[in-house]
C-alpha cells in the first residue's frame, strides 16, 4: 500500500513544531548566526523541556518483523519544520543527535539504556559522533585513531576533527561522543569499532571550535584523545574483530542520512515559501495551469524550485518509511541525501538570484539560508560519495570494484 498522507499524530506535531519554529527560532536566527560561539541558553532550556519528554533517536535497532512504526517518518517531518525555522539552531538542540544514532545502530539493548537514558532527565545534554580525522573523511576506513585494550579499559589515542556538538557534548554538558577507532590496524575495516567517551573523561580535550560559513549556531569541534581511558564495555556492539565491526557502525548512516536530507528540505522550503510570498506581494502570480510555452522564465524557475523540493522530500520520506518497517534502506538513504543536498544548494541560490540585491543583503534571511544549505552536500557523506553508493547498489558493484 502506498499512502502519502501523514497520520493525524504526525500532522498535529508537524503543526505544533512549525508554530514553535516560527515563534521561537526565526526571531533569534540572525542573532545566533552572528554570535557564532555563544549559546542560546534560554532557547536550549525551552527546547530541552519539550525534547527530553520524547528524545528523538534515529533507527533504534528496529529489526525485520518487529511490525511497522512511524517514528522515523515523524522525525524527518519534525526536522524539516525545525530546519525551516533555523538549521543551525536545529543542529544545536540538546538531544542524542548523531552520537545517539550510533548507539542505537551499533549498541546492545543494555548500552542503549545506559547511554541514552540521560536524555530524558536533568539538565540539557548533547551527544556527538567523531569519525573524521585530518587524514580521513570520505574514506572513513582510513582512520588512524587507535583503541588499545589494557585490562578492563580501552586506551584511545588520535585526533578527530569537525565533530558536530563535540564541545557541548564533552565540556558543556553531561553528554558523550561516539569515537570511531581501530583496535587492529592490520585487520583493515574489520578492526574499526565505535566507542563511547563520556563527558569529562581525562585525555579527551576539545582543542578548537570551528568558525564556519553556515549553521553557525551549531558547534563543530576538533578533539584530541591522548591516552584517554574508557571502560571496556563502552565499545559498541560486538568487540570481536571478526564480528559486525565496520558494517555495524556504517549502519548509523542509513539512519542519519534521511535526517540530514530532511534538514536540507526544511531550508529549501524556507526559501521557496519566502520567494512565493515576495512574488505574491509584487503581484506576480505563478500560472500552474498555463501551457509550458507560455510560461515566463520566472514561473519556470519557481516551478523548478518547487518540484526539486518535492522530489527530494518524497525520497526522504521513503527512506524513513523503510526504516520504520525494518527494511534495509542503504540505497534509499544515499539517494535522498544526495538529492536533497543538491536540491537545497540549487533552490537557495535561485532564491537569492530571484530576489536580486535584496536576496544578497543581510536584511533578509535568504542569504543565510544559502550559506546554511551547503553543509548538507558535505557532511554524512558528500554528494559524490553518496552518488557512488547509489551507483554501487544499483549496478551491484562492491566497494572495491567502484571507489
Ligand atoms: C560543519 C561540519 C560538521 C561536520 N560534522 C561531523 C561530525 O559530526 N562527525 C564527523 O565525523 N564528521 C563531521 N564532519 C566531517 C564531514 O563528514 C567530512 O568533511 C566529509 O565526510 C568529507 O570528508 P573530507 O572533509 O575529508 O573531504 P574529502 O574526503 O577530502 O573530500 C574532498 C572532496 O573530494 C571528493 N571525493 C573524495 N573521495 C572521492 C571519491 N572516491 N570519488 C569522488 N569524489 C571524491 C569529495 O566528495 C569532496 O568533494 C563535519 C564537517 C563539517 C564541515
Amino acid at each position: 500500500m502506498i499512502d502519502f498522507e501523514l497520520s493525524p499524530g504526525i500532522e498535529n506535531s508537524r503543526q505544533m513544531i512549525h508554530m514553535m519554529a516560527e515563534q521561537t527560532m526565526r526571531p533569534i536566527s540572525r542573532e545566533y548566526d552572528e554570535r557564532e560561539h555563544e549559546d542560546p541558553t534560554e532557547w536550549h532550556q525551552m527546547i530541552w523541556a519539550i525534547s527530553s519528554q520524547s528524545p528523538v533517536t534515529f533507527g533504534g535497532g528496529k529489526k525485520k518483523g518487529d511490525g511497522p512504526s512511524e517514528s522515523n517518518l515523524a522525525s524527518v517531518v519534525s526536522i524539516e519544520e525545525l530546519s525551516w525555522g533555523d538549521a543551525g539552531l536545529y543542529l544545536s538542540i540538546p538531544n542524542p543527535g548523531l552520537g545517539g544514532a550510533a548507539v542505537a545502530a551499533a549498541g546492545t539493548p543494555e548500552q542503549r539504556k545506559r547511554f541514552l537514558a540521560r536524555f530524558s532527565e536533568g539538565a540539557p545534554k548533547w551527544a556527538g559522533m567523531a569519525i573524521t580525522e585530518p587524514g580521513a573523511g570520505s574514506d572513513s576506513a582510513a582512520i588512524t585513531t587507535t583503541a588499545t585494550r589494557d585490562g578492563d579499559e580501552w586506551v584511545l589515542n588520535g585526533t578527530k576533527i569537525f565533530c558536530t556538538s563535540g564541545h557541548r557534548a564533552l565540556e558543556k554538558s553531561e553528554g558523550f561522543v561516539v569515537v570511531w577507532a581501530t583496535v587492529d590496524k592490520s585487520a583493515g575495516r574489520a578492526g574499526i569499532k565505535a566507542f563511547v567517551v563520556d563527558h569529562g573523561t581525562p585525555g579527551a580535550t576539545v582543542v578548537r571550535v570551528e568558525d564556519k560559513l553556515g549553521i553557525r549556531a551549531s558547534d563543530t569541534a576538533a578533539i584530541v584523545f591522548e591516552n584517554c581511558r574508557i571502560p571496556y564495555d563502552n565499545i559498541l556492539g560486538n568487540p570481536e574483530v571478526k564480528g559486525e565491526g565496520f558494517k555495524g557502525v556504517m549502519a548509523t548512516f542509513d539512519a542519519t542520512r534521511p535526517a540530514v536530507a530532511a534538514s536540507a528540505i526544511g531550508i529549501a522550503r524556507a526559501a521557496v515559501d519566502f520567494v512565493r510570498e515576495a512574488l505574491a506581494k509584487a503581484g506576480v502570480e505563478i500560472r500552474y495551469e498555463a501551457p509550458a510555452h507560455k510560461l515566463t522564465a520566472l514561473e519556470r524557475d519557481f516551478m523548478d524550485m518547487e518540484s526539486t523540493l518535492q522530489a527530494a522530500r518524497l525520497l526522504t520520506w521513503r527512506a524513513a518509511w523503510m526504516m520504520d518497517r525494518g527494511m534495509h534502506n542503504n540505497l534509499e538513504a544515499s539517494m535522498c541525501k544526495s538529492k536533497a543536498g543538491l536540491a537545497v544548494t540549487q533552490v537557495t541560490q535561485k532564491a537569492v538570484e530571484i530576489l536580486g540585491p535584496l536576496g544578497y543583503s543581510r536584511k533578509l534571511l535568504v542569504e543565510k539560508w544559502m550559506r546554511d544549505a551547503k553543509i548538507n552536500d558535505i557532511f554524512e557523506g558528500t554528494q559524490q560519495i553518496n552518488l557512488m553508493i547509489v551507483a554501487r547498489r544499483i549496478l551491484g558493484y562492491s566497494n572495491k570494484e567502484l571507489n
